[in-house]
């Protein structure tokens, strides 16, 4: 079974910092400006560390 994180724009305000890039271990989340973040899915170890962190649920560890 594998997994993806996945970034719900919609679900993200994108109009802060997001506080899930300094929670992720291996510095696979960039942000742009105050844009949604995005994942450099090759650094990603798929832990949820910012799947829970996010308060709007924006990111989200799926099955692929
Ligand atoms: S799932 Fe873990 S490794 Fe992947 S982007 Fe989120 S915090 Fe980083």
């Amino acid at each position: 079974m594998s997994k993806k994180l996945n970034v719900i724009k919609e679900k993200c305000p994108q109009n802060h910092k997001c506080p899930s890039v300094k929670i992720c271990p291996v510095n696979a989340l960039r942000q742009e400006g105050f844009n949604a973040p995005t994942v450099d899915h090759d650094k990603c170890i798929k832990c949820g560390k910012c799947a829970n962190f996010c308060p709007k649920k924006a990111l989200v560890l799926e099955e692929d």
